[in-house]
């Protein structure tokens, strides 16, 4: 496994007020000097190899993965990138530190966390086309989407394919599955010609996360 935990985390003020169309009080300012000085997003991840495929599994080094979506999407794919990406422990633990009502801050933070993720996520793409020449990756994610297409409690494998991720970058799930911190995804990306969204076989309306039109004809069932 391999940990990147130097990631940079420049705090775009301007972005997070467009945002969450805040003010820049006196308060909102402090906040974020404080989550700018503590972030230290990270990932962790594998190169790994496809091995034997069923029509509805695909076994990665050990660890057997059920999706047909999956399945599909690796059709023609040797070499994958599992991988956990994360706001990082430090911001959890700065909402924990912080007043338990403050209702207001914990919603900034969570939007703040979510920045943070997402510089992770990008670093690593970065170092994954740099360090081993990947590019036009794409990604799928247990539990996104609609449950059919690979189900939450995939991220066991997961896991258990990438090794300690706990003890490398401090991610850990809880029994329902759930990661904690709570801004912080597993999934394994992939190369594609056609790059690929779960949303494009998702069919929740009005998600304002979508990244792609529900439609998409690449690996549908
Ligand atoms: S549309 Fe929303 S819920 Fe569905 S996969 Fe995309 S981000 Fe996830």
């Amino acid at each position: 496994m391999t940990v990147l935990d130097d990631i940079p985390f420049r705090l775009d003020e301007a972005a997070f007020l467009r945002l969450t169309r805040l003010e820049g009080t006196a308060e909102v300012r402090g906040l974020l000097e404080r989550v700018a000085a503590a972030a230290r997003p990270k990932a962790a991840y594998k190169v790994c190899y496809v091995g034997e495929r069923g029509a509805e599994r695909v076994r990665i080094e050990g660890q057997e993965f059920r999706s047909e979506v999956l399945v599909r999407n690796l059709e023609e794919v040797e070499r994958v990138f599992p991988y956990v990406a994360t706001c990082g422990t430090e911001l959890e633990e700065l909402e924990e530190a912080g007043p338990a009502a403050d209702l207001f801050a914990r919603y900034c933070l969570d939007v703040l966390k979510e920045l943070a993720l997402g510089a992770a996520r990008d670093r690593l793409l970065e170092h994954l086309r740099t360090a081993h020449g990947a590019a036009r990756l794409s990604s799928m994610n247990p539990g996104s989407g609609d449950a059919r297409l690979w189900p939450l409690g995939q991220q066991r494998p997961l896991v258990g394919l990438l090794g300690d991720v706990e003890g490398a970058i401090g991610v850990r799930l809880t029994p329902s599955l759930l990661m904690r911190p709570n801004k912080s995804v597993s999934g394994i990306l992939f190369p594609s010609e056609v790059h690929f969204e779960s949303c494009q076989l998702c069919t929740r309306e009005d998600c304002p996360r979508r990244r792609a039109p529900f439609g998409g004809a690449r690996a549908h069932p």
